[in-house]
């Protein structure tokens, strides 16, 4: 599936197999996936795991210091989360608070892939 850029300095991004689209797309841009950030349509969307894309339509945009949530300024050092690499505010830095795909992992294994993508779904609320 092709994943469009949203800024001109970077180029539309092929992906074959989509697991995880954020770990997916930083891995092959190169960059830190706190840089990465996923919208399908107009909405940021956070992330995307799971293999299912028909129909789906995503695109990124790369910023180099916003909340991973909010896309507020993110909080020196304390708002480094140390499971999924992301920088987050104040509101958002705890795992809780960012839906932590690493937390997720690590605590509902077996399930993660429906869970990551209901939650995904559910942050379809912060507009562009
Ligand atoms: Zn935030
Ligand atoms: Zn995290």
């Amino acid at each position: 599936m092709l994943v469009k850029s949203l800024s001109d300095k970077y180029p539309d991004i092929k992906l074959e197999n989509v697991t995880n689209i954020r770990f997916d797309l930083a891995n092959t841009l190169g960059l830190e996936i706190s840089k990465v950030f996923i919208y399908e349509g107009d909405t940021l969307i956070h992330n995307y795991v799971g293999d299912d894309l028909t129909s789906r339509n995503f695109q990124y945009k790369i910023l180099n210091s916003a909340c991973g949530v909010c896309l507020a300024k993110p909080t020196l050092i304390i708002g480094d989360c140390k499971y999924c690499a992301g920088k987050y505010c104040g509101k958002h830095r705890l795992p809780e608070e960012h839906y932590c795909s690493r937390l997720d992992d690590c605590k509902q294994f077996s399930r993660s892939k429906n869970t990551a993508k209901l939650m995904a779904e559910s942050l379809r609320t912060v507009k562009v």
